[in-house]
């Protein structure tokens, strides 16, 4: 049986992870707008991603008995001035959600919920792995600057990701 505060916290995760994905979808309709596609297609995937943070924690709420209670999901904004600025808002709302899990796993510790915290490690390495993409995204923005050609080649790039179910 899920404590009360864990239970309430796991909500609020699904809440935050349900947030992003809202963000990353109104990133993905907006450069669908400007005409940069693959940027479209990269943040839709991200978008595909959030949903199943979401939906793993749900699924770990129930398989402890716990009760998914769903939250209104506040508004998110609705253009960026450029790609670059927009990846830089996910690099720092990632950071937001890694220290928002690190704080379920130190609550998840000092009550001795063994099972909550050994769910949140693969939710540790998600994290990694997001920030270390998104940076890496940062980078080549960076280097290429202004140039045209630089940012239709990374439009081109970003174009081929696809959706691959986390394993959570
Ligand atoms: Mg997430």
């Amino acid at each position: 049986m899920l404590l009360k505060k864990i239970e309430d916290a796991l909500n609020e995760q699904v809440n935050a992870e349900m947030w992003s994905a809202y963000l990353y979808l109104a990133m993905s309709l907006h450069f669908e707008h400007e005409g940069r596609p693959g940027v479209a297609n990269w943040f839709r995937v991200q978008f595909q991603e959030e949903q199943a943070h979401a939906l793993a924690i749900m699924d770990y709420l129930n398989a402890r008995d716990g009760k998914v209670v769903l939250q209104p999901i506040a508004g998110v904004p609705d253009s960026w001035a450029s790609v670059k600025e927009a990846f830089v808002a996910t690099l720092e709302h990632e950071r937001k959600v890694t220290a928002l899990i690190n704080n379920l796993y130190a609550m998840a510790e000092e009550e001795k919920d063994f099972a909550t915290r050994q769910k949140l490690n693969t939710f540790i390495a998600e994290q990694v792995e997001e920030e270390d993409t998104v940076r890496q995204i940062i980078d080549d923005l960076t280097l290429v600057g202004e140039d045209g050609t630089g940012l239709y080649q990374i439009d081109r790039q970003l174009a081929t990701r696809t959706f691959v179910a986390p394993q959570l």
